[in-house]
């Protein structure tokens, strides 16, 4: 089945300029921000620009420079923000929901990025 983008979601409004945002790097193709309600210290989303509804929407039709672009830009924020192993940091989760299982809220393909403290378990046991 196609994925149905629709222009009237919150995020699509963030990329328009018709909804403020706290900005945390903005590219040709990626858009991060603060989360309005944070989970954690850190809770960063970044959004590619183009009409994505899903992670797997994304990663199937994007164009090669939007997927380097958009995994660039997660790293950025991943060392400017003090989170990477790499260099020292204390880690950081990656996060993204699609669909109804999912418990996706927000019908762009955005990943949260949260860090700052110990998460706990991925995912609740049922
Ligand atoms: P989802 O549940 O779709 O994975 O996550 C959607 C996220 O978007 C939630 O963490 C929610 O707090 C965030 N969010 C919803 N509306 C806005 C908004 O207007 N501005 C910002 N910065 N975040 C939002």
């Amino acid at each position: 089945m196609p994925h149905a983008y629709d222009p009237t979601n919150i995020f699509a409004r963030i990329l328009r300029g018709e909804i403020p945002n706290k900005t945390v790097v903005e590219t040709a193709h990626t858009l991060a921000f603060h989360d309005i309600a944070p989970q954690a210290p850190v809770h960063v989303l970044v959004i590619p620009k183009g009409a994505y509804v899903t992670f797997d929407h994304f990663a199937a039709e994007a164009s090669a420079e939007e997927l380097v672009d958009f995994h660039r830009v997660c790293a950025q924020i991943c060392a400017d923000l003090g989170l990477s192993i790499g260099s020292g940091g204390p880690g950081y989760r990656a996060i993204t929901n699609a669909g109804g299982d999912g418990g996706q809220e927000v019908p762009h393909y955005h990943l949260h990025l949260l860090g700052g403290r110990p998460l706990g378990r991925m995912v609740e046991r049922a």
